[in-house]
């Protein structure tokens, strides 16, 4: 990051209000959330512009109220996926389908031309006991593993497999508050990139 950039990022930081960020990882690899990751020094910008609620690696426990945006990571597969879906719908201001297993069900959804039977009995084997679906540990898949727009309104789509890093970026500023314009030197304002 320049020397400009950074001043940017301070100056946001003092005469903006932080936007509340979540990212969630439902049905997915963790692939999107790796790339978001790859934002590398990046995130030290963001991290000036948005105060971080939920995520997968962050360790909060309960989707929060009053979060500003959030990207969803993969599809909706099972009852547990389908409960946080529509908790972030109701607790969201923006939701982002992010990533194509949200957007499209992609590799998870390839199940659905399986019978799930056929599916357990791939994943658990035809042993004396029933394989764990719905059994009060493991959430019970659902019939058809849907994307996400299909269980939930979302506001936008943020496709690829994973999104790059630089995708994920312009996405993101798409969505934080402006930057407020700077005064010229000859103002006296201290705010100047000089
Ligand atoms: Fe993984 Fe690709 Fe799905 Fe992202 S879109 S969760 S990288 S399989």
């Amino acid at each position: 990051m320049n020397t400009e950039r950074v001043r940017l990022a301070e100056i946001a930081a003092v005469s903006t209000p932080k936007i509340r960020l979540a990212t969630v990882w439902l049905g997915g690899c963790s692939g999107c959330h790796m790339s978001f990751l790859d934002l590398d020094e990046k995130l030290l910008e963001l991290a000036e512009r948005v105060t971080l609620v939920y995520s997968p690696i962050a360790d909060v426990k309960e989707f929060p109220e009053g979060v500003d945006v959030t990207l969803v990571e993969g599809a909706v597969a099972n009852t547990e996926n389908l409960h946080l879906a529509q908790q972030v719908r109701s607790r969201s201001h923006l939701v982002i389908s992010f990533g194509d297993c949200a957007v499209t069900g992609n590799v998870p959804g390839m199940r659905n031309r399986l019978a799930m039977e056929k599916v357990l009995d791939a994943a658990y084997g035809t042993g004396p006991q029933r394989p764990p679906n719905g059994d009060g540990v493991l959430p019970a898949l659902l019939p058809k593993v849907l994307p996400l727009h299909q269980v939930i309104p979302v506001d936008g789509f943020l496709p690829g497999c994973p999104p790059s890093a630089q995708r994920i970026w312009d996405a993101i500023c798409t969505l934080l508050p402006p930057v407020p314009p700077l005064a010229g030197p000859e103002a006296g304002d201290e705010r100047s990139l000089s």
